[in-house]
């Protein structure tokens, strides 16, 4: 039989063994319900205490604070680039974006079309390859909220710590999708924050928001029940159907963070990982090259390209017959990209990183 690959895809990507392993030994039959999770009706009892488990789950991980509510919806995190401006902002509230890549970016522009935003700083002109310093920012003390992408998912680009909001209501809300529960993070700093499943948590098709409940039950007049967070805040989740597979997978997945030993223990991994690999690039003379400002490199995403770019084509042939795939940068940056989420085992990065010595050998 063939056997698995390493995956190194940005999303969806690769997933824990035991917990693909588990939906396989529960697809067929889940416990005693007589049918599969995929069948259930999304308000029978056992849905919903899968649903329950994962929310308590999640809650546990990221020690979320009271005063916040867990939504499980759909519509990817380019859905909430625009439910953010149509639930904090009246249409000509200034909200701010710190746009460190092209996903900060991509919510900048949806967020236009709703409310008052303002790029306060963008690293465009420099390819995105840098944080700015938090004290030289202009914030607009009028905005609803300071928008941030904690990790640009293609540039590679990660918060380390978060800026200090100063406008009026004092919102920061943020974008996760690529290091969702990949660290432990200080909800209580942010008002909202938001990620599509598909990279550290679970299948596409789920995206997670976390929003502070005081900040539901303020959508704009015309916004869409689908995208208003009171709507779903309400309902547990349930004013429509949810992507109940997709959330039994996270609730997997959830379950298997924490029997990791939680975050803390998940992010020291995460830091290995991406340490020896950042350490082959550097220590390559030149022949990789990571163009991420070091302070702000992601544990997640890590861009690189060769001294010899002809040979980029090449490389990723080459890692593909070794079963190591989906190494292509994003079609928007060329290069390589290998996304080395949670779920990556350390013997993956290994095995990449042996590969990119012997490469260098062969193509010195
Ligand atoms: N934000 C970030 C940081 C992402 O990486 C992505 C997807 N790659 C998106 C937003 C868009 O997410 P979706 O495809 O779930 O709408």
């Amino acid at each position: 039989a063939q056997e698995r690959v390493f995956n190194f895809a940005a999303g969806p990507a690769t997933l824990p063994e035991n917990v693909i392993r588990r939906a396989q030994s529960e697809l067929y039959l889940w416990r005693e319900s007589g049918m599969g999770v995929m069948e259930m009706s999304h308000r029978s009892k056992d849905f919903m205490s899968i649903m329950e488990a994962a929310e308590e789950n999640l809650c546990s991980l990221l020690e979320i604070p009271p005063g916040y509510s867990v939504l499980f919806l759909q519509g990817g995190a380019s859905t909430q680039f625009a439910a953010l401006p149509l639930n904090l902002c009246a249409p000509d509230d200034p909200a701010d974006y710190i746009v460190t890549g092209s996903w900060g970016d991509t919510a900048f522009k949806e967020a236009q079309k709703y409310c008052r935003a303002s790029a306060i700083w963008s690293g465009k002109s420099e390819k995105y390859t840098k944080i700015p310093s938090f004290g030289s920012l202009d914030q607009n003390p009028a905005a609803k909220y300071l928008h941030i992408c904690a990790n640009e998912t293609i540039h590679g680009v990660e918060y380390k710590n978060y800026p200090i909001p100063t406008n009026r209501s004092g919102l920061l809300v943020a974008d996760m999708s690529s290091n969702f529960c990949s660290k432990p993070v200080d909800v209580s700093q942010f008002g909202v924050i938001y990620a599509g499943a598909q990279k550290n948590v679970g299948p596409s098709g789920v995206t997670i928001v976390i929003v502070r409940d005081d900040l539901v039950g303020r959508a704009q007049g015309f916004t869409p029940v689908m995208l208003d967070y009171k709507i779903h805040a309400e309902n547990m989740s349930l004013y429509n159907t949810p992507p109940c597979y997709g959330i039994y997978m996270c609730g997997l997945v959830f379950q298997d963070l924490l029997e990791q030993g939680g975050l803390a223990e998940v992010e020291k991994k995460n830091v290995k990982k991406a340490e020896i690999l950042y350490d082959a690039i550097d220590g390559s003379k030149g022949y990789y090259k990571c163009p991420v400002e070091k302070s702000v490199r992601s544990l997640m995403n890590v861009p690189f390209t060769l001294e010899k770019s002809e040979l980029e084509g090449e490389f990723i042939k080459e890692a593909a017959k070794e079963n190591m795939v989906q190494l292509k940068g994003h079609r928007s940056v060329g290069g390589i990209r290998a996304s080395i989420y949670n779920a990556m085992p350390l013997a993956g990065v290994q095995k990449l990183v042996a590969f990119m010595k012997d490469f260098q050998a062969r193509h010195a």
